[in-house]
């Protein structure tokens, strides 16, 4: 082997595989793999410019380059976040930005745009799955300015690289002005209700620091352990006005990091590149790639579910209000709600801990697959993994057919980011004589197993796995052979979420409860006293969780949709007559909210925070439809089966929810489940 021949049979990156050796995997072996994988698919590419006349064939070779990437850089980043080390961060981190850069290439690409144009005019009609291939790239391409020409193209690539630069330097704000601010206290009595951990943390900190007493900071967690623990109501209301106010012109530092001007210039950049690629508003951009067909359908959407829950809620705080005995201001809702939760549910989370056994939840999940899908989970015989505890799993028809299989991650431990989440090993492809079947991954962060006994799970944590199991089965159960286009691939992204909090809603019922909670060393069943607080337990206070999601949203879509550069972007406007028309809470002149709403100044969900809601009603909706036929209704399931989770991208996820349910999305299930309905 000479030294400029590199050695691929070394670098298991590179050796031919569907599965990776994993173990094998070192940090050394990325950047080559990297460079030698985007080499080889630059080569793809420039022969797909080449073709005289593009046809399916020609589609499907494009294909093959995303499947490719998945392959060598899927495990890559997929180690990179289950079992991270600084070496492997720093090549992972080396190699983003070549990765991004090839993404560039290809979604800037005026030839293959062109291609893309002529292929849609010839692909015969009958191709439903390949027509919506087609137009979903030639959508990308337009939002991507790849349509525009001459000095419109050079402006809308320098809109986007001034969005890249001040939306980060928003979050950079919010998080400069989180950080700067810092509680001293020498008076212990002053922090009465606070937990112990908390305290133990804050008099080391100011230990540090070098002082006397407690030094409490204001990352979320202490901000909201102080608002629902401080009996304090001078330090909730401190506590209040540092976090509303961060990076405004208003509070303990206001004027320092003021995201005021930010908030101007970043509206207008997104009004700017909407109208450059042939939006009215930033609103419609965004709308482009989801599920809601119009602004007008997302407005009426949450302003009907915020009138509904509006009633609710004022219910609810003038109950809260009588408890307290005084009138509520902001800083004491959170406080007084989880006083009065303790008190009227007496339920603990960690009390249900011993009935959730890791290995029994999950053969009742597994059971539930069967029952209604008539599939069967097992495990097989594990290939090489990356860590000691991850398992495998195959999923199959009765007959033994392979559908897909999946791996499961389970437990924390270092070096593994935190959360839960399910992301796709292998897509399914059948292309040009090749297939291959899905294989996906499924990583929480539970409690590990001790020596004496099983992983024990919080009705949460049940909750989280049943949610990635959802998306697991979505990525597995797809029928599509294109992989851009195959289980969760492609999907508007708000209903993304649909089979993932579908699944969640079988954990609070009672069939399911008594067959997954069993108590792991005396084999007790959950008692039913206990089901039935955990299911009053969903339903407090759900009236004014809900009117302030829906405040977020509208304020977010709003904003968007009636910009205009004559008039600006009316931020506070907006807010204030926002919260008039939802809100049961008055909040202070002096707050700020959007100036620290990273979400949708710095983050993916501009014009898009009501997915959250969206998706919530069509999973209520989807799982009512089982309500209405019986929860194991396998006919049902079928039908769920064949319009959502076979279909993936390939179909419009609204025609997709109408084939299941015979209507569109309808908001009762949604606001029954939330208790809300019934207090009417
Ligand atoms: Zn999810």
């Amino acid at each position: 082997m000479s030294e400029t021949t590199p050695d691929h049979s070394a670098n298991p990156l590179l050796v031919s595989h569907t599965l990776p050796e994993f173990s094998a995997i070192k940090p050394e072996h990325v950047e080559p793999a990297v460079r030698e994988l985007l080499a080889e698919q630059r080569r793809v590419l420039v022969a797909a410019e080449n073709v005289a006349t593009p046809d399916l064939d020609w589609l499907r070779s494009l294909e093959h380059i995303s499947t490719e990437i998945d392959r060598v850089w899927g495990p890559i980043s997929h180690m990179n976040s289950v079992v991270s080390s600084p070496p492997l961060r720093e090549a992972f981190n080396r190699c983003l930005p070549l990765i991004a850069e090839f993404g560039t290439e290809l979604g800037q690409n005026e030839t293959l745009y062109r291609h893309f144009r002529t292929l849609q005019e010839r692909v015969d009609p009958a191709k439903p799955v390949e027509r919506q291939l087609i137009a979903n790239a030639l959508r990308d391409f337009r939002l991507g300015g790849v349509t525009l020409t001459g000095a419109p193209r050079q402006r809308f690539k320098e809109i986007m690289q001034q969005l890249a630069a001040q939306q980060a330097k928003f979050e950079q704000n919010v998080m400069d002005s989180t950080d700067a601010f810092e509680h001293r206290e020498t008076d212990r009595a002053a922090l009465e209700g606070l937990p112990q951990f908390v305290l133990d943390r804050a008099a080391a900190l100011a230990a540090e620091r070098g002082f006397e007493g407690w030094c409490l900071r204001l990352d979320p967690p202490t901000y909201q352990t102080v608002s629902a623990h401080a009996e304090s109501p001078a330090l909730r209301e401190k506590y209040y006005q540092a976090w509303v106010t961060r990076a405004s012109d208003q509070g303990p530092h206001a004027g320092r990091w003021d995201n005021s001007a930010l908030i101007e210039e970043i509206l207008a950049l997104r009004h700017e590149a909407a109208q450059l690629v042939g939006f009215k508003t930033f609103a419609e951009f965004s709308l482009a790639t989801k599920m809601a067909e119009s602004p007008r359908r997302v407005i009426d959407f949450l302003r009907d579910l915020g009138e509904r829950s509006r009633v609710v809620a004022r219910e609810e705080l003038a109950m809260l209000t009588e408890y307290a005995g005084r009138k509520l201001e902001a800083w004491d809702v959170a406080f007084y709600a989880e006083r009065l939760k303790q008190e009227k549910l007496e339920l603990a989370e960690e009390e249900l801990r011993p009935y959730f056994p890791l290995p029994r939840v999950l053969d009742g999940l597994f059971k539930l697959c069967a029952t209604l899908f008539d599939l069967r989970v097992a495990e097989a015989p594990r290939p090489d993994v990356w860590h000691d505890s991850v398992r495998y799993y195959e999923l199959k028809r009765p007959d033994g057919t392979l559908i897909g299989s999946f791996f499961t991650d389970l437990f924390a431990r270092p070096n593994k980011r935190g959360g839960a989440w399910m992301g796709g090993c292998v897509s399914r492809a059948k292309l040009n004589g090749r297939s291959q079947a899905p294989i996906a991954y499924l990583v929480c962060n539970f409690n590990a197993p001790a020596a004496d006994k099983p992983s024990l799970l919080t009705h949460t944590e049940v909750i989280t796995l049943f949610h990635e199991f959802g998306h697991t089965l979505h990525h597995l159960l797809t029928e599509v052979d294109y992989p851009s286009l195959a289980g969760t691939n492609g999907v508007a992204w708000d209903a993304v979420e649909l089979p993932s909090q579908f699944l969640e809603n079988f954990t609070w019922r009672p069939e399911v409860l008594r067959d997954i909670g069993r108590h792991f060393e005396t084999g007790a069943p959950l008692p039913d006293d206990k089901i039935e607080t955990l299911n009053r337990s969903r339903t407090f206070l759900a009236g004014l969780a809900m009117v302030r999601q829906i405040e977020f949203a509208l304020f977010d879509f709003r904003l968007h949709d009636e910009y205009t550069p004559e008039r600006g972007s009316r931020v506070q406007a907006v807010l204030d007559e926002v919260r008039r028309e939802v809100a049961v809470i008055e909040p202070p002149a002096y707050n700020r909210f959007a100036h620290g709403f990273g979400h949708v100044f710095s983050g993916a969900y501009a014009a898009g925070y009501y997915s959250y809601k969206w998706a919530e009603v069509l999973s209520a909706d989807a799982f009512a439809a089982f309500e209405e036929a019986g929860v194991f209704d396998r006919a049902t399931a079928e039908r769920f089966r064949r319009a959502v989770l076979a279909t993936g991208g390939s179909r419009n996820a609204l025609d997709a929810f109408i084939e299941f349910r015979g209507r569109p999305p309808d908001l009762d299930p949604l606001l029954k489940q939330a208790g809300i309905a019934t207090r009417q």
